[in-house]
Formats: C-alpha cells, structure tokens, sequence
C-alpha cells in the first residue's frame, strides 16, 4: 500500500507494435501535493480493466484520441473521499470517476458522482451498474429491441457486459445462446446465469452448434468479438434481424480482422448498427437505475476477477485481451 504521501501510477510509455506487453507501461511514484481550494482527493479502491484501453494505446484513427504517452493510463475508478476543499464532496463520500491507473485522484469533481452502497456493492458500479452494465442495456434496448419469443445471441457471454445483454434478454422473454471461450465459463453461463445454452467456440462447432441451439435462428445478435465468430453467426440470421456491433475483441491486440461477408446482410435485410456508449449519456441515469435495482434485488448476478494491487494491473490488463478474466476485470488498489 502506498504511504500517504505518495501516490503511485501507471504510465503508457510506448506504443505497441503488434501485441500490447507490459514494457508498454511503467508504473512510477509521485508526490501528493496539498489541495487546492475546489480540489478533492479520493483513495481509489478499484480500477476497472477495459477492452477499449487497447485502442487508447494505439495512434490510429478512431473515435477517441490516443492516450498520450508517459501520461497516467486512462480508467473507471471506484473510491472513497479522503479530503474535500470542495464542498459537493465530503470525506467519506463513495465515488465513481474516472481518475485512470493510479492510487489517488486529485480534482476538482468534474465528472465524479457519488454512488450508494447499502445494496450495490462499490466494485459493481464498474460493472453491472456502470459502463459495461449501460453498453448492455443500450445495445439491447436500442439496437436488438428484443421481443418475447425471440432468439438472441451474445458473445464474450460470460464477460463484463455479454453476462448482463443475456439476463436482460431472458428478462424480456427471448431464448438466449451465448458465445465464450471454454466449457467452464460455457457452464457458467447456463448454470448460473439462466441462458438457454452456451456454445464454446475454442471446441471449433461453432457453426454446427449454433444451428443446434438455435432450431429457429437467430433474430438479435449482440456481438462483442468480430472475427471467426462473426464469420459464423451471420448465415444464422434471420430476415430482419438485428446485430448490435459492440465490439470485436478478437481483432483489437495486434491482429487485423479480415472483412466480414456483407452479402448476408443485404440477402437477409439485417440491421446491423455500431454504437459507443459514452455518445449515450441522456440514457445512463435510466439505465443504471434500472440495473442498479437488478443487482441489489439479485435478479442481475455478476462475476468479478480481481488482481491485487496497481503492479499488477499491466498484467491483467493483456490477460482480460487473451479471455483469462472471467467476469468483469478489476484490480483492488487497497
Ligand atoms: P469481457 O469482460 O467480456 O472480457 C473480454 C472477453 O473477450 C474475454 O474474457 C474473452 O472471453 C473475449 N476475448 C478475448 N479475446 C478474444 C478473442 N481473440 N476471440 C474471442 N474472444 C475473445 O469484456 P467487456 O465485457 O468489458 O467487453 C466486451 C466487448 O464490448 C469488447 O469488445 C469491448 O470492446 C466492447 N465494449 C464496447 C463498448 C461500446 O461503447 N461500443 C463499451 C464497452 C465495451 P472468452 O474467453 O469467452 O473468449
């Protein structure tokens, strides 16, 4: 644990060619300075690992500018006010933000909000009731709109925000077939998350099984991953069918993903539509209450995989991008 004096940080120092390492962080100790008048200070007690700092890392064209380089890595943070000149926040006070890899954050409060933890857990609003939990909800909602009766899919099932698209699915009365990598987290994912099956697609069935879990095919497809996966959910889908391009994982560390077929889009008039979440603002409060209610009624059940403290975050972090977390990815600063 850092002495109170001293903050300590994850830097990005270089960009990755190819795959992403850790040489491409250092983590670095820094002075806390006093607070200014309007600054608040905040222990954070999670930082949340997130698919989306690979493209962070990375200069090329995209919807969000790079990170900057020896600056502190960008990230969700959950903690606790620890010093306040500010008077929207006491100490004490249980905050979301998004002070990046490091220990403690420094502000002054723009774009912190305090959360309740009697029923939500702190480390949730990372997760079921934060950014993953929302890009669910908006994908399914917005995009799916998913009827009684319908067939979903959903892969990277098991992870962060494909775990919360399936229960919100079955929710809303659909049939649901995940998609993730193993028989462990494949069982999970029916045991325990209630989908109606869950196809393993390192078992190299994918296509074959898909067919079988999904006798009418496939009306809403909420994609996470991209790649062969894709490639073997479209000829699955139905006329009218929607997809919700989230993301495409497998594409992000270093491997280009060859184009996908768009002759099924057009020979089944599918709606497939890419969204980014933080472009969805208006809908958060909506969305997290809701979730938020889902959790604390345990009717929205969750996994977590935590590393222990920031020297490791590196580390988790290139795991969570070759699918070793299972759950949504933290790291525990305290
Ligand atoms: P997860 O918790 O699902 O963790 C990532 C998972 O992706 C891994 O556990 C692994 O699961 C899977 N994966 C990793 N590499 C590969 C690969 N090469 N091929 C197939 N699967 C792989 O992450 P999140 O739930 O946080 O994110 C899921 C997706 O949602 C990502 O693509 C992310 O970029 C996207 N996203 C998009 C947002 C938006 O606004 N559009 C906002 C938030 C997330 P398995 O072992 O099952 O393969």
């Amino acid at each position: 644990m850092a002495d109170a004096q001293k903050n300590r940080q994850v830097l990005l120092v270089s960009r990755p060619e190819g795959e992403a390492s850790t040489d491409n962080f250092r983590l670095v100790e820094t002075p806390l300075l006093p607070l200014r008048e309007g600054e608040l200070r905040v222990r954070n007690h999670y930082l949340s690992l997130d698919p989306y700092m690979r493209g962070r890392m990375s200069d090329a064209k995209s919807y969000a500018a790079p990170q900057a380089l020896n600056e502190v890595m960008i990230g969700g943070t959950v903690g606790e006010v620890v010093e306040s000149r500010n008077p929207k926040f006491k100490v004490g006070d249980n905050v979301v933000g998004m002070y990046g890899w490091q220990e403690y954050g420094t502000s002054d409060g723009t774009g912190l909000y305090a959360v309740d933890t009697t029923h939500v857990p702190l480390s949730a609003y990372l997760g079921p009731v934060g950014m993953p939990g929302v890009t669910a909800w908006y994908g399914l909602n917005r995009i799916i709109e998913p009827k009684a009766g319908d067939t979903v899919a959903v892969s990277a099932a098991s992870g962060a925000v494909g775990s919360v698209v399936g229960q919100l699915a079955k929710a809303a009365g659909c049939r649901v077939i995940g998609i993730a990598g193993g028989a462990e987290k494949c069982r999970y994912v029916v045991e325990t998350l209630g989908f109606d099956a869950c196809i393993d697609y390192k078992a190299g069935h994918l296509y074959d099984e898909l067919k079988a879990a999904a006798p009418d095919d496939i009306d809403g497809y909420f994609e996470n991953v991209g790649g062969e996966v894709l490639d073997a959910v479209l000829p699955r889908m139905n006329a009218h069918g929607r997809i919700a391009l989230c993301g495409m994982i497998s594409g992000y560390d270093g491997k280009p993903l060859p184009l996908q077929a768009p002759r099924i889009l057009l020979t089944q008039r599918l709606k497939l539509q890419g969204f980014i979440v933080s472009e969805h603002m208006e809908l958060w409060p909506q969305a997290l209450k809701e979730l938020g209610e889902r959790v604390a009624t345990k009717k929205l059940i969750y996994r977590e995989t935590i590393a222990q403290g920031l020297e490791n975050a590196p580390e988790a972090f290139l795991g969570l991008l070759r699918g070793k977390n299972f759950g949504k990815q933290l790291v525990k600063l305290i």
